[in-house]
């Protein structure tokens, strides 16, 4: 069976657990710290906080903002549902806009007509690694007034050129950006999610909101020769990393260059093995962006019956996903929107396996099987 996806992962991050779990020290503490500074290092922001994953960070990066009841926020059905729940978490409502048929990714010339005098927040997507158009969408929130967070839960090492540059995602250049460390995404803690910002006091309040609003954390209690009583003085979450995680997650990042330089290489095979002429249309990387990768998803022709192209890959031992959801294709979130394109990408898009220690031989067998499916 070809799957997916698959985790990378070796002696190197068990040995990591392994020194957490016999250190004594387990939840929320020294391992996390360094993990954050490493992460905040690595893609170039000044504060970095680690949670329990990347829908609790877009809880906490919401409430930041001052998103609460009644509040809109901007944002894409075409994304993993928990984009559209983390704003509805704040007792606020997604207000869906369309995506553009080049990235995928939020379209920033929809968005100025759906602000409204509610409208609190944008909550764009880096969408399966694919950077959105983030400065577009950021001067668009400077001129209203409204701030700008990016659900970058899949583009660790993803980038944009910003004025001749290249940045990280996640440096950030809206507000707050928030990662994801499921195994799904490029590197992973088995769960765990990750926000940064340039803003100390977002920063302080991820981190007192995270454990409980507890007014002292546990390792200063612990550390202290003097007894310490804490106070709550708002309502917290335990939205905590535990230091196991977190030594797994410093081993992982230290891998991440290698990961998407072997993801990009192998995009761009996918790229030349799928050069058709049966209408199978590979993804379009702007001059200006470079995706990690995180999925590799092709465009069906109008003809192919996305069920049974997939089905034809998976009796052919070869797993695919469908175009990501729409949220407002769910019970929860249907109000009559009228979503084209975002429905067009979930309808005739699939997702082909990708992985850092894929063959050349399980590669060219994947291209293979899709064309013949589509011939
Ligand atoms: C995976 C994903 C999430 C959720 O991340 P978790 O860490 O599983 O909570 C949110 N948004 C997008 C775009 C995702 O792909």
């Amino acid at each position: 069976m070809i799957p997916l996806m698959k985790p990378l992962m070796d002696e190197r991050e068990a040995q990591a657990a392994a020194r957490v779990i016999l250190s004594g020290w387990v939840t929320q503490g020294p391992e996390v710290a360094a993990f954050e500074k490493e992460f905040a290092d690595f893609v170039g922001a000044p504060h970095a906080t680690a949670v329990s994953n990347c829908t609790t960070a877009l809880h906490l990066a919401l409430l930041a903002v001052g998103v609460g009841a009644g509040d809109e926020v901007i944002t894409v059905s075409h994304s993993y549902i928990a984009t559209a729940n983390a704003v509805r978490y704040c007792g606020a409502t997604p207000v869906f806009v369309d995506i553009e048929l080049e990235t995928f990714n939020i379209d920033p010339n929809l968005i100025e007509a759906a602000i409204t005098p509610r409208t609190k927040a944008i909550l764009c997507v880096h969408q399966i690694g694919m950077p959105c158009d983030v400065d577009a969408i950021v001067a668009i929130g400077v001129k209203h007034g409204v701030a700008v967070v990016e659900d970058a839960a899949c583009a660790i090492g993803s980038e944009v050129e910003i004025g001749g540059q290249w940045e990280k995602i996640g440096a950030p250049r809206g507000d707050i950006a928030a990662f994801s460390f499921h195994p799904r995404k490029i590197v992973s803690t088995g769960d765990g999610g990750m926000l940064t910002t340039c803003n100390p006091a977002y920063d302080k309040q991820f981190k007192l909101l995270r454990q409980h609003a507890m007014s002292v954390p546990d390792t200063v209690r612990h550390g202290s020769n003097q007894v310490i009583f804490e106070t709550h003085p708002v309502l917290g979450y335990n939205y905590r990393m535990t230091d196991i995680q977190a030594a797994v997650g410093r081993e992982q990042l230290k891998r991440v260059p290698e990961i998407v330089a072997t993801r990009r290489r192998l995009a761009k095979r996918y790229d030349e093995l799928l050069a058709n002429n049966l209408g199978i249309e590979t993804p379009r990387e702007p001059a200006n962006r470079r995706s990690n990768w995180q999925s590799y998803s092709v465009t069906l022709p109008a003809r192919c019956d996305q069920r049974a192209v997939m089905q034809a890959m998976l009796d052919a031992g070869i797993a695919t996903r469908r175009g990501i959801m729409c949220a407002h294709r769910e019970d929860g979130y249907r109000n009559g929107w009228e979503l084209p394109n975002s429905e067009f990408a979930q309808d005739r898009r699939i997702i082909l396996p990708l992985y850092h220690q894929m063959t050349d031989e399980e590669q060219l067998q994947v291209a293979e099987t899709l064309k013949r499916a589509c011939a």
